[in-house]
C-alpha cells in the first residue's frame, strides 16, 4: 500500500467515538434534530430541481430567460461544485492538503450552497464508500444490486440517486465515528453546524443579482431559478454521476482492490476533475485525480493555485514514480489473472 493511501486509512480510525465532550448541549440537539430531516431533504433536493430544470427550460421556449440567467448559473455554479470537489471531498474527506481557517470557511461555505448535505456527513459517507467500495455497507455501489441488465440498472439508479432514500445508506449506525478528526476541527464544526444558512446564502445571492441587473421582480424569479435548483440539478447529477457511471462504464488503468472505479473524461470537466475516478480511488489521499498531464483536473490547479499563495500546504500528491509502479502492478496483476482463467477452461 502506497504512503498517500495508507495516510488515509489511518485518518478513518472506526474504532474511535465520535467526541461529544467539546460539543454544546444545543449543538447535540440541532445535530439530531437533522438527522429527522433526511427523507424530506431526499425529496425536496432530488424533486425540487428537477422540476425546476424542466420550467426553466419552458418559460427559456417562451422567451423568459437569456445569457443573463444563464450566466448567473454558471457563476454560482462553478465555485458552488469547487466547494464540493475541493473543500468536501479533497479537503474533508480525505485530508489530501491543509488549508488555513479562511480558505476552510470559504471552500465549506461554498459547498454547503450545493445542496448535498452538511460537510461532516458528506464527508463521512464518502471515507465510508472508499473503506468499503462496492461491497456489503457502501452507502452508493451500483455494484449490489445483482447482474444482467436489470441488476446494473436497478444499481445505477442506487448509487446515482436512490440511495438519498435509503436510511441504511444515507445514515447508516455509527456514520460519525468516519469522522472523527472532522469534528475536531473548529471552523468545519461551525461550517457543518450553519448548514441551512449556507444553504439558503445559495438560493439568496442569484435572485438578488437576477433582481438587481435586470430591474424587475421576473428578473429576481429568474435568477433565483437558474442560480438556485438549476444550478444545483446540473451540479448534484454531475457528481452523483461519479457513484454511478463511473463504477459501471469507462476506463481502468488501475486495479484497485475489490472495487469497480472507472475513469471518464466526460465527467472530468463537469466535475472539475473527479471524472477520472479509478485514478482516485488508486490514489484516495492525492490532492489531484488527473494524473497525466492531459488528463485535465480543475480542482487540482486550484489546489495549485492556493499552494502558491500560501493558503493550502502539506498538499500531497503522488510522484511519477508511484504512478507508474501502480500502473506496472496493475498489468501483472491483470495478466496473473488471465493465465489462471485460461488455466481453469483448459482443465474442466
Ligand atoms: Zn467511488
Ligand atoms: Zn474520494
Amino acid at each position: 500500500m502506497s504512503e498517500i493511501q495508507s495516510e488515509m486509512e489511518v485518518n478513518l480510525g472506526p474504532q474511535e467515538q465520535l467526541d461529544v465532550r467539546s460539543m454544546s448541549k444545543e449543538a447535540l440537539a440541532r445535530l439530531e434534530a437533522v438527522t429527522k430531516l433526511d427523507r424530506p431533504l431526499a425529496w425536496v433536493s432530488t424533486l425540487f430541481p428537477a422540476l425546476s430544470f424542466v420550467a426553466a427550460l419552458a418559460l427559456l421556449a417562451f422567451g423568459y430567460g437569456g445569457p443573463v440567467e444563464i450566466a448567473i448559473m454558471l457563476v454560482m455554479a462553478i465555485p458552488t461544485q469547487a466547494g464540493i470537489v475541493i473543500g468536501f471531498h479533497r479537503l474533508c474527506a480525505h485530508r489530501a492538503f491543509e488549508a488555513t481557517p479562511g480558505t476552510r470557511w470559504t471552500l465549506g461555505i461554498l459547498g454547503s450552497m450545493a445542496f448535498q448535505g452538511p460537510i461532516i456527513w458528506w464527508a463521512a459517507t464518502h471515507r465510508r464508500h472508499h473503506k468499503i467500495s462496492d461491497r456489503e455497507g457502501d452507502p452508493h455501489s451500483p455494484r449490489m444490486s445483482g447482474d444482467g441488465i436489470w441488476g446494473i440498472t436497478k444499481g445505477l439508479w442506487h448509487a446515482h440517486m436512490g440511495w438519498l432514500f435509503d436510511k441504511e445508506s444515507m445514515r447508516y449506525p455509527g456514520w460519525h465515528r468516519y469522522a472523527h478528526d472532522l469534528y475536531k476541527d473548529p471552523v468545519i464544526l461551525r461550517v457543518h453546524m450553519s448548514y441551512f444558512t449556507w444553504l439558503l446564502l445559495g438560493f439568496l445571492i442569484p435572485t438578488v443579482a437576477g433582481g438587481l441587473i435586470t430591474r424587475t421582480w421576473m428578473g429576481a424569479f429568474l435568477g433565483f431559478l437558474w442560480g438556485g435548483p438549476v444550478r444545483v440539478f446540473l451540479t448534484s447529477h454531475a457528481i452523483w454521476g461519479l457513484n454511478s457511471f463511473c463504477h459501471v462504464f469507462g476506463m481502468r488503468p488501475f486495479e484497485v482492490k475489490q472495487d469497480y472505479s472507472r475513469n471518464n473524461i466526460w465527467l472530468a470537466l463537469p466535475t472539475l476533475g473527479e471524472g477520472w475516478h479509478n485514478n482516485h480511488h488508486a490514489f484516495p489521499g492525492s490532492a489531484a485525480a488527473g494524473l497525466k498531464w492531459w488528463q485535465i483536473d480543475i480542482a487540482a490547479y486550484v489546489i495549485r493555485g492556493l499552494e502558491k499563495a500560501g493558503l493550502a500546504y502539506n498538499v500531497r500528491r503522488p510522484t511519477p514514480r508511484m504512478v507508474e509502479e501502480k500502473e506496472a502492478a496493475s498489468v501483472a496483476l491483470r495478466q496473473r489473472l488471465a493465465a489462471a482463467e485460461t488455466k481453469t477452461v483448459a482443465t474442466p
